[in-house]
């Protein structure tokens, strides 16, 4: 196993395995998230959409079968793939075993160092269709190492794409949105229906980009204020910030911040948000 990743031994596959509709040899294993991608067009536009070249530092979270490898790997040279399955992690070292520009990290993305990986390269730009049950801990979990990525093309779970981009006043604007959006650009390409896979997922998915912004528009505060006042504000999305707030800033405080607060916090944007957390006490934290 790579020296990258951190303490992972992948268990053994006990779970029982979704029957492949088109009777492909590999049998898509439901805990790791498995739904391949099987239309040509769709691969084509998710391709198109990342514009790989050469001298870029590609890495695919969850190549599975390649789908997105192989034109990955013909249009940028060379590509680092992140695999849990060792059956596919195989499979795969053994079909691009003449291709010197293929690495594979067989582990748990989630145990991957992204900093080692960029270390000397140009910065990052991660794809993938992602398992969509680790989908919002690898987005936080990204987002820590945002200094090394140039950007990141995912495929998720529509759902969780419309959180990702939603603005104030909308039903979808809630943390995730506010805390994706202060560290980046957020835009959704397009999305992709369930049966542009085997298994078809029950859900609809679409392709989000995202791309740390650079420079920042916002002023900088400290990543934990600021999640802070986001979990504290949305926790209870219904109150209004005066009630809501009071579990972070002292009594003083509340009567002098910058903000409304007869409003909720659906009606906040991501700079209302930057301004609260700029005025955190260091031991503020919420219960
Ligand atoms: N890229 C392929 C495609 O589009 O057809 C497969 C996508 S499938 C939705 C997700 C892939 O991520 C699977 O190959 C799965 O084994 C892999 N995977 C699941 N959990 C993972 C993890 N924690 N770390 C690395 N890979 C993981």
């Amino acid at each position: 196993m790579c020296s990258l990743v951190h303490n992972h031994t992948p268990s053994p596959h006990t779970d029982n395995p979704v029957s492949d509709q088109q009777n492909y040899q590999h049998r898509a294993r439901k805990r790791f998230g498995q739904n391949f991608l099987r239309d040509e067009h769709i691969i084509n536009r998710i391709v198109h959409a990342i514009v790989p070249g050469p001298n870029q530092t590609l890495i695919e979270i969850g190549p599975g079968q390649g789908a997105l490898t192989e034109p990955l790997l013909d249009a940028a040279g060379r590509l680092t793939a992140i695999e849990i399955d060792r059956d596919l992690a195989a499979q795969l070292r053994s079909r691009y075993a003449d291709k010197p520009g293929f690495h594979l990290i067989e582990g748990d993305v989630l145990d991957v160092d992204f900093a080692t990986l960029a270390q000397g390269q140009a910065a990052l730009r991660i794809v993938g269709n992602l398992p969509y049950n680790i989908s919002t801990p690898l987005l936080f979990r990204l987002l820590q190492h945002k200094e090394h990525i140039h950007d990141m093309v995912f495929m998720l779970q529509l759902e969780v794409v419309q959180r990702l981009a939603a603005g104030p006043g909308s039903d979808d604007y809630g943390r995730l949105s506010v805390m994706m959006q202060y560290h980046c650009e957020v835009d959704m390409p397009f999305k992709v229906p369930p049966h542009a896979f085997v298994p078809q997922p029950k859900v609809d998915s679409a392709i989000v980009r995202l791309t740390p912004h650079r420079p920042s528009p916002w002023p900088a505060v400290d990543a934990q204020a600021l999640a802070t006042v986001v979990k504290a504000a949305f926790g209870q999305r219904r109150k209004t910030l005066r009630n809501t707030l009071k579990a972070v800033f002292s009594a003083e405080k509340m009567a002098q911040l910058p903000v409304d607060l007869g409003l909720r916090a659906e009606n906040l944007g991501v700079d209302d948000y930057v301004r609260l957390a700029a005025l955190v006490e260091p031991d503020g934290a919420v219960a």
